[in-house]
C-alpha cells in the first residue's frame, strides 16, 4: 500500500517517519506541493495512496493540502478538520470550553480596546498570544497596564487593518518552572516530558531542558478527554500545572510535533509507533 508524507522539506523527523513506514511494509514516499496536481489528479505512480501523513510546516499548507486530498478521497492524519483547530489557539480554546476540557480561562479579542478590557478582566499578569503560531513566538506576559499600553502602543498605529487579529487573552497560570509536552499517537500518550525553563515560555526552542517523566493516570485522562474531542491521531499535547489549584490543564494541541531530539533522548520510538498506527489505519 502506499502512504504519502506530506512534507515542506525533510526534517529529521520526516527522515525517521520515512524509514519506520517502510519498515513497516508500506511503500512511502514524500509529497511536496508541487506533486499535489497529480495526486488529485489520479495519477500517481503505484496507484491511488492508502492514506497521507500531513507533515508541512507551514499550518497553511498543512491544511490546503489535507484538505485537497480528502476531496479528491484520501485519508489525511491528521484530518484537516483537526489541522484547522490545532492551528489556532482561539478555535481550541472554544472546542476546550464547550467539552470541559480544563484549560486557562481565555478570551478572544478582536481588537486592541478588547485586548485592553479582557486584560482588566482577568487580571494581571495576563498573557496575549495570536491565534496562530509556535515556538512561543509572539506570547507576551503583561504583568502590568503599563506593558499593555507598550505592546499595544507599539503596534496599533501601524496595524490600521487590524491585521493582528483575533488574539487571545488568557490568564497567567503560576506553574512550577517547567511545562510538559505528551506525545499521542491514536488514542495512547507514548511519552511525556517535561520542559525546564528560565524563561516563564517552556519551548524548546526557547532554550528549555528536558526530562522525561511518567505519563501519570492525570496525563493519560487529559489525554482521552483532548482525544475524545478531536478523534485518534498524532498530536503534541502541551500541559501546564495550575500551581494554586494542584491540577493539570492543557494548554494547548499540536499537530505536527517534532519528537526526533526527545526520540533519540528518551529511547522512545515516535517514529515507530506514528508508523504502526498508520500501518493499523491502511489494513482497517
Ligand atoms: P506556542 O504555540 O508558541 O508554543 P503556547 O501557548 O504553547 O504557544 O505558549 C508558549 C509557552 O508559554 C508555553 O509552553 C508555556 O510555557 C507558556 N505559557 C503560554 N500560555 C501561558 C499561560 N496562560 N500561563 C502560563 N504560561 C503560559
Ligand atoms: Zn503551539
Ligand atoms: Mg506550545
Amino acid at each position: 500500500d502506499q502512504v504519502l508524507l506530506s512534507v515542506t522539506m525533510l526534517r529529521p523527523e520526516e527522515k525517521l517517519l520515512l524509514g519506520a513506514l517502510r519498515a513497516e511494509g508500506l511503500t512511502a514516499r514524500p509529497l511536496l506541493m508541487e506533486d499535489l496536481a497529480e495526486v488529485v489528479a489520479g495519477r500517481t505512480d503505484g496507484g491511488p495512496p492508502a492514506l497521507a501523513v500531513i507533515r508541512n510546516l507551514s499550518h497553511r499548507d498543512a491544511v490546503s493540502v489535507s484538505r485537497r486530498l480528502e476531496y479528491a478521497g484520501v485519508t489525511t492524519l491528521n484530518r484537516s478538520s483537526v489541522i484547522e483547530a490545532c492551528n489556532d489557539k482561539g478555535l481550541q480554546s472554544l472546542l476546550f470550553a464547550r467539552h470541559g476540557i480544563p484549560h486557562p480561562v481565555t478570551r478572544h479579542a478582536f481588537s486592541y480596546d478588547q485586548v485592553r478590557s479582557a486584560v482588566a478582566e482577568l487580571g494581571m499578569p495576563a498573557v496575549v498570544k495570536p491565534v496562530s503560531g509556535s515556538w512561543g513566538r509572539g506570547v507576551t506576559k503583561m504583568a502590568n497596564a503599563e506593558c499593555v499600553e507598550a505592546w499595544a502602543g507599539g503596534r496599533e498605529s501601524a496595524d490600521a487593518g487590524g491585521k493582528l487579529f483575533p488574539v487571545v487573552v488568557q490568564e497567567y497560570v503560576d506553574k512550577p518552572g517547567h511545562d510538559l509536552r505528551v506525545v499521542v499517537v491514536g488514542r495512547t500518550p507514548v511519552v511525556a516530558i517535561q520542559r525546564v525553563s528560565e524563561d516563564w515560555r517552556t519551548n524548546t526552542h526557547l532554550g528549555a531542558r528536558v526530562q522525561r517523566v511518567e505519563v501519570t493516570a492525570e496525563i493519560d485522562k487529559l489525554c482521552q478527554q483532548v482525544v475524545d474531542v478531536l478523534g485518534p491521531g498524532f498530536y503534541g499535547v502541551d500541559l501546564v500545572e495550575d500551581r494554586a489549584a494542584g491540577e493539570l490543564l492543557v494548554l494547548e494541541v499540536n499537530a505536527n510535533p517534532e519528537f526526533a531530539k526527545s526520540s533519540a533522548e528518551h529511547g522512545v520510538d515516535v517514529a515507530g509507533l506514528y508508523a504502526a498506527y498508520v500501518a493499523e489505519q491502511v489494513a482497517s
